[in-house]
């Protein structure tokens, strides 16, 4: 019997699935058998569309429709947290198993924590991950640096630090991504940021990091993250659907080892992204000037898996004067008020923005400070928000006897 903490190899038995997964195929088959067997009553995946640079959500019910599914999109830079919320009540009243980056974990759990999304209805199978491209610096990149058409890739990897791309008429071309990087291609800049690597508040957490020797490429490494998990992976065993075996012990040291250097690097990024924003009135009046590009396109609320409230502050005339495009700065002020004790970084607000505005990285570098003061970590947990454990009553005397309700000035 499987139990939290435990760490296998896995793969999936049937060899079209194994054929057909990135990695073995072991998150497919967990998915097929959580339909199969009756414990979740949908999937909700991910599809290659078009290309490659096309990832669509894709709400499955058939689970001979689960295959489409299986591969890895790096180019797939779509949350899944919102859409439960959005397009499926929340998992109110129906159990879904949904395959979760960080960032769709850590949204899930936020949403959770706004009575949002039922999190005992949601089994969460976690994917590790290094980071994902935005499709149009993919396409970009793919021109530029690999000197190939776009259109002309079939699939594309990120392998030991290399971006693969792989063509029609089967060449395969890799660049590292430290070099792509520093010339400004690559990952995305929040998840450059990222340090949710492995997913462990899911309840399994699968990665191709660790997988050594001759499984390499073709095995999954499995951490076992709850009881949910661990039912779900001797339910899949005990069917014949799914094959595991010992985790190699060197295997298990080198994941470690490249995950503490994923983190290191997320440092490395912070440090550099958040230095460039300068600090106190320079960093507000970067933020102020960047801003004042929007349109009020509303997008980086629709998406933000944060702004769930069904009246918006942003759109109430006493607060934000309606007709006015750049919006009064209030706007943003509004959301950097209600968001960022819990922004995940998750990039939506940026990827999605119509002005190119980078809103992850004024949103992010908020929430770290907030962080820092506070030591409150969103998406980890289900611990509750700094905003939400402050009294609105001592706030009320606060700004009653000093004339401000600010606990700390965090623009001086
Ligand atoms: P499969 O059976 O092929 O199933 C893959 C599942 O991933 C499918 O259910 C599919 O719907 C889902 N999926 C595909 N693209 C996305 C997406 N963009 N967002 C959400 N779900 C998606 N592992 C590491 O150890 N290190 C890494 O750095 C790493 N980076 C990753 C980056 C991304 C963007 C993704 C999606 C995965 C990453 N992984 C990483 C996980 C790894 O690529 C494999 O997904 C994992 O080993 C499982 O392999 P499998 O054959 O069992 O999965
Ligand atoms: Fe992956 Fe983190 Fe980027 Fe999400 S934000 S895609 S978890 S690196
Ligand atoms: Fe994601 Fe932006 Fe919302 Fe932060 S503010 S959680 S980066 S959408
Ligand atoms: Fe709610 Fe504030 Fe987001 Fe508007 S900006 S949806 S009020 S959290
Ligand atoms: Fe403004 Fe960009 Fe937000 Fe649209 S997405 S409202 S342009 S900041």
């Amino acid at each position: 019997m499987a139990a939290k903490g435990d760490m296998f190899y896995a793969w999936a038995a049937d060899a079209a699935c194994q054929e057909k997964g990135e990695c073995g195929g072991a998150v497919t088959a967990l998915l097929t058998h959580a339909l199969k067997s009756g414990m979740v009553d949908a999937v909700l995946a991910v599809k290659k569309g078009q290309d490659i640079y096309d990832a669509v959500p894709t709400f499955i019910t058939d689970p001979a429709e689960i295959a489409q599914t299986a591969g890895s999109l790096h180019c797939g830079t779509l949350l899944l947290s919102k859409l439960v919320k959005q397009y499926l009540d929340g998992a109110k009243d129906m159990r879904i198993a949904v395959p979760v980056k960080g960032c769709d974990t850590m949204g899930l759990y936020e949403l959770a924590k706004r009575n949002q999304v039922n999190l005992d209805n949601v089994l969460m199978i976690g994917l590790n991950c290094g980071g994902s491209v935005s499709p149009v610096s993919a396409r970009k990149m793919i021109a530029e640096k690999f000197g190939v058409n776009p259109d002309d890739v079939v699939k594309e990897e990120i392998d030991k630090g290399q971006f693969i791309i792989v063509t029609k008429d089967g060449q395969h071309k890799g660049i590292s991504m430290d070099e792509l990087e520093e010339e400004g291609y690559g990952r995305r800049s929040n998840c450059r940021r990222c340090k949710m690597k492995v997913p462990r508040q899911a309840d399994l957490a699968c990665g191709n990091w660790g997988v050594i020797g001759d499984q390499a490429g073709k095995a999954t490494f499995v951490e076992v993250c709850s009881e949910k998990g661990a039912n779900l992976l001797d339910g899949a065993v005990s069917a014949g659907v799914l094959k595991t075996g010992a985790a190699n012990p060197k295997g298990i040291e080198i994941r470690g080892k490249v995950e503490g250097a994923m983190l290191k690097l997320g440092d490395k990024w912070r440090a550099k992204d958040f230095e460039g924003l300068g600090e106190g009135k320079d960093r507000l009046k970067k933020i102020m000037d960047a801003t004042s590009r929007c349109i009020k396109c509303y997008q980086c609320i629709e998406n933000c898996p944060i702004c769930y409230c069904v009246e918006c502050s942003t759109k109430k005339a006493y607060l934000v004067t309606p007709g006015q495009v750049p919006p009064p700065f209030i706007f943003h002020l509004i959301r950097y008020a209600h968001i960022s004790d819990s922004c995940i970084n998750c990039g939506q607000c940026e990827e999605h923005c119509a002005m190119d505005i980078p809103n992850a990285l004024f949103m992010h570098a908020l929430q770290v400070d907030l962080q820092d003061m506070f030591g409150h970590t969103p998406g980890v947990d289900m611990e509750l928000p700094v905003l939400a454990l402050v009294e609105e009553k001592t706030e009320r005397k606060r700004l009653s006897d000093t004339g401000s309700d600010q606990i700390f000035n965090i623009f001086e």
